[in-house]
């Protein structure tokens, strides 16, 4: 026999059907009162019987009582120290600590690879430390997952003057070297340290690059700080005598890496090392002048050819270009990129179309996964009440923490929507100031958390922030946070991506990981991920609403089918909840196939 307690406002309910054996209830305060109830059930881990009563009892507390009581959510978590607008420190930065919610999610018992290999990132991003989007992400989460693997695994990444020292362990100086920019040798350090229980390899060079207060956008040449990193890290290696089997180098800043390699560091000492590169996405695709490539140590004019590194658009211009991606996809062993739609997408489409196919036989497309011990509901210490899927209480105070903190409305079962995306023209800004109105036509809460890279962008939102920011509807923060973010995630009914194109998309699956529901547009990895639940061919799959056109009427439609499904019905929004929060997009199920990829190519 296990006995439930549940805090709600009024002792006049009926649980109809239910396995309830017996039911008393005490008042506690004025207007609260805490219900005991016992079922029947053969054993206390009998997560169905507990399941279905939690579901009842959530349908009752929403229906009848927290629609009109939303404090009665208070008794669900001990002693919630409810935020307001005008508190001295954000909510999201006060310092929570994890709540008891025994967590049933097994773990996941990783099988230790036989065939083990050494994988050295070289990146310019890593959550959480070093992160701007999903590129940082996909590196954490998928070293950890070779990691649990067996295998041995590095991250090299710049030293950036804005990583918080204090996110390190053990941080410590490895080693100093000389590194080659420009005519000089520049004195290098490399420390190493772990993070989030990940090896990394800082370098930094004693010059002005990677220096400010962001990854990106300081106030030297970005495009040459990237090139020194490049072959700061295989310089690196050479001084240390380190040969990895895999070299895995991601995006355009790190796409020189692959030239010098071959037609430099073989020829000195490095051999064993292959290849991979991951394009993240094809956008940006590191415009290069071939006297900018000279000041790595490589004759820039030997790459100015449609088989090596020429931009092809610039062919007959004056002067022509080099794109450091392609350069690297001609000369890595194996390309990688972040879903299957994407790959198609790209191999159809865009400039680089040619090179890819060109490429084809060592093109793959891997759908990244998510990395679940840093978001995990269950223990994440940025949520003021942890949940998992078989107890998605937590969920709702978080909602209600959040309302309260930006002073929205927390009265009534409103559905919150949320939009966490850099705001370039790639995710779909058109659409996300769409959201912003219909919703708060519609009478519902939303939040858009992001940054503009763009000056112009940047001051369109500042203007809708100051426009909406005032009600107790729309709320518009533009700036990044990675707290804030999962507070978000967890307290949103609904996580929105409505991208022009999205070659993967992380929101959607870590949205759905926190219980958030995801209405996103038909592109790249979002096709690969989310699965309308309109759609009669394959109702299994059915885990969020999905729309085609880049027109508002489009994105009206889905929302206003997501809108209606919350309100209307609200049991079958918590079966989807639970649902999907279930849906393993995990780095456990598709580390394999970037296993494969290494296997595929390593010297024996
Ligand atoms: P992209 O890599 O194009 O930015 P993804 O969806 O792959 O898009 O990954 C975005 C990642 O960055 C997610 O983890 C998302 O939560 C995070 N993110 C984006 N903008 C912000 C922000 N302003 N504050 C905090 N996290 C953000």
């Amino acid at each position: 026999m296990e006995v439930v307690s549940i805090a709600v406002s009024s002792p006049v309910f009926r649980i109809s059907g239910s396995k309830l054996h017996d039911c008393f209830v005490v008042p506690v305060r004025k207007k609260r009162t805490i219900i005991h109830t016992k079922f029947v059930s053969s054993s206390t881990n009998d997560f169905s019987n507990r399941y279905s009563l939690n579901r009842k009892i959530r349908a009752i507390h929403l229906d009848e009582v927290a629609a009109d009581q939303p404090e009665c959510l208070t008794g669900l978590v001990k002693d919630v120290d409810w935020p307001s607008p005008s508190d001295e420190i954000p909510f999201w930065k006060r310092k929570f600590h994890t709540h008891d919610v025994p967590n049933p999610e097994i773990p996941v018992n990783i099988e230790k690879d036989s065939d083990l290999v050494h994988v050295i990132h070289v990146t310019a991003e890593m959550a959480p430390i070093a992160k701007v989007g999903g590129l940082g992400d996909v590196v954490t989460g998928l070293a950890r997952a070779c990691l649990l693997r067996g295998h041995k695994v590095d991250i090299m990444l710049p030293f950036y003057e804005c990583i918080q020292k204090d996110n390190i362990q053990g941080l410590s100086l490895i080693s100093t070297y000389n590194s080659y920019h420009d005519g000089n040798w520049i004195q290098t350090n490399a420390y190493s340290g772990l993070v989030s229980d990940i090896p990394v390899i800082f370098i930094e060079p004693m010059n002005q690059f990677f220096k400010g207060e962001d990854v990106y956008g300081g106030s030297y040449n970005e495009l040459e700080a990237y090139l020194f990193f490049s072959r700061a890290c295989l310089e690196w290696m050479q001084v240390t005598g380190t040969e990895p089997d895999i070299i895995h180098v991601h995006e355009w800043q790190t796409g020189a890496l692959p030239l010098l390699y071959w037609d430099m560091y073989c020829y000195l000492s490095l051999q064993k090392s292959r290849i991979v590169l991951t394009i993240h996405n094809m956008e940006h695709y590191g415009e290069c002048r071939q006297e900018q490539l000279n000041k790595c140590g490589l004759d820039g004019s030997l790459y100015a050819t449609i088989d090596k590194a020429i931009d092809d658009r610039t062919i007959g211009h004056n002067p022509e270009r080099l794109s450091l991606l392609k350069g690297a996809i001609v000369y890595s062993n194996s390309v990688v990129t972040v879903s299957p739609t994407y790959l198609k997408e790209t191999l159809c489409s865009g400039w680089l179309a040619s090179a890819l196919l060109t490429n084809r036989d060592k093109y793959h497309g891997i759908l990244n996964g998510i990395d679940t011990v840093m978001w995990n509901p269950a223990s994440v210490a940025f949520l003021p009440a942890n949940y998992h899927a078989h107890n998605t209480d937590g969920k709702e105070v978080c909602k209600q923490y959040l309302q309260r903190g930006f002073g929205l409305a927390f009265e009534g079962r409103v559905p919150l929507v949320v939009c966490i995306s850099r705001l370039v023209a790639q995710k779909g800004l058109h659409l996300i100031k769409h959201a912003i109105s219909h919703i708060e036509k519609y009478g519902g809460q939303m939040i858009v958390l992001g940054k503009a890279p763009d000056g112009r962008i940047q001051s369109e939102f500042e203007a809708l922030a100051n426009l909406h920011n005032k009600g107790s509807t729309i709320r518009i923060l533009l700036m990044y946070s990675e707290e804030l973010s999962h507070m978000l995630y967890a307290a949103a009914d609904m996580v929105l991506v409505p991208s022009i194109y999205e070659p993967c998309g992380l929101a959607q699956m870590i949205g759905m990981r926190y219980g958030s529901v995801p209405i996103v547009r038909k592109t790249g990895g979002l096709a690969d991920t989310v699965f309308d639940m309109d759609d009669q061919s394959q109702p299994e799959m059915a885990n969020g609403f999905v729309f085609e056109g880049v027109d508002e009427s489009s994105l009206s439609q889905a929302l206003d089918r997501a809108l209606t499904y919350y309100k209307e019905k609200p049991i079958e929004w918590t079966d989807i909840v639970q649902k999907i929060m279930q849906i393993d997009n995990s780095w456990n199920r598709t580390a394999s196939k970037y296993i494969d990829v290494y296997s595929s190519i390593r010297v024996r």
